[in-house]
């Protein structure tokens, strides 16, 4: 598949940055004119990622946080998010729903909402490495709808 465009951000891991990432990525994808609900499914995932990478991956250490959007043929795009954290033991069990290492703030969905709002997610992770999380999504965009 063809890559038309991209952007990379790498910013503290600082909790004041989530807002920051997913504006930025919500931004750049304005030229594929998602509609209003595709962009606050992008916001939420890029949210859910990033607030993972400061939260757990680096808890009170710091450490930056790799954002990456990239735009695809076929109104696909994939969003990256990678920390060098401390990395997860065991993927499947981080991403059953309601599993959470946090405290009781925590409700164990950041995975099941990644999942749900994009099309394709994929998890990499070493432990003592860090975490990177791919998703990909198709933007069908007002065009398509309008001709609903
Ligand atoms: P919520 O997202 O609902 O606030 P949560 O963050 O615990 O709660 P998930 O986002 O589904 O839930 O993550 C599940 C678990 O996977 C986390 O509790 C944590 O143990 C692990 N995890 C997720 N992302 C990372 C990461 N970037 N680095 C290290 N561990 C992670
Ligand atoms: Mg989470």
């Amino acid at each position: 598949m063809k890559e038309l465009n991209q952007m990379t951000l790498v910013f503290d891991a600082r909790s004041v940055n989530e807002s920051f990432a997913r504006v930025t990525a919500a931004a750049f994808l304005s030229q594929l004119d998602p509609t209003l609900q595709e962009i606050a499914e992008i916001k939420t995932i890029v949210s859910e990622a990033v607030t993972n990478c400061i939260v757990h991956g680096y808890g009170d250490q710091p450490g930056t946080v790799r954002l990456k959007v990239q735009i695809y043929e076929g109104r696909k795009i994939r969003i990256t998010v990678r920390d060098r954290g401390k990395g997860i033991s065991d993927i499947p069990q981080a991403m059953t729903p309601c599993f959470t290492t946090g405290n009781e703030d925590r409700a164990g969905m950041g995975f099941s909402i990644m999942q749900g709002f994009s099309d394709r997610i994929r998890v990499r992770s070493l432990p003592g490495k860090g975490t990177t999380v791919v998703m990909d999504k198709y933007i069908g965009g007002r065009d398509e709808r309008s001709s609903l």
